[in-house]
């Protein structure tokens, strides 16, 4: 072991941050931003053809920064306790909600026998969004098919939030409709 000896003069402070040693708000700038690791963050490739209110909900949901019971208790917001918008019976978590729920779960069993995909097996949001990569599709078939699982994703938390906040009844048909309805906008793309 090597040890250090004082051997007297002035002592001082270094600053290692950064090769020069000297102490600046713009080294400290770099070392926050080089020693940031971003290696798992996911980038939700935006849609076209699909309204910019679906893309933005699958962003947030992707980053789980939808407002759910568990996103708003994990930020320490007080909100009355209650299970799921949409089932009830479960924790809403955002993968509940959009990916494990009874009625998502019927909504993914419509979106793949209408777009004649086989059954969607996922367990997160990033599942969901990473069906169309493993499809067999064409290019074409999977920039529409991954129209429609942003789509749908917009729509099952819209029933959500329509239950919460407006007290509506969540009826998978109305959820399914509203997929139907946007469906049409791929043409344009
Ligand atoms: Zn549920």
């Amino acid at each position: 072991m090597l040890l250090a000896t004082w051997k007297g003069g002035t002592d001082s402070w270094v600053w290692l941050g950064d090769s020069t040693r000297l102490f600046s708000v713009r080294s400290v700038k770099n070392l926050l931003v080089y020693s940031r690791d971003n290696s798992t963050n996911s980038v939700v490739k935006w849609c076209k053809w699909v309204p910019n209110t679906c893309n933005i909900n699958i962003w947030r949901a992707e980053l789980d920064k939808l407002p759910t019971q568990v996103a708003l208790s994990r930020r320490n917001i007080q909100v009355p306790f209650r299970l799921c918008g949409l089932c009830d019976s479960e924790i809403e978590a955002v993968e509940h909600v959009l990916v494990g729920c009874s009625v998502a779960l019927k909504v993914w069993d419509f979106v793949s026998s209408w777009c004649k995909f086989p059954p969607i097996f996922a367990f997160s949001v990033k599942d969901l969004l990473d069906l169309y990569s493993s499809s067999g599709l064409g290019v074409d078939k999977k920039v529409v098919f991954q129209g429609i699982v942003i789509i749908a994703c917009w729509s099952i938390w819209k029933a959500r939030n329509d239950r919460i906040f407006e007290g509506r009844v969540v009826k998978v048909e109305d959820i399914v409709g509203n997929i139907r309805s946007l469906d049409f906008l791929w043409y344009k793309y």
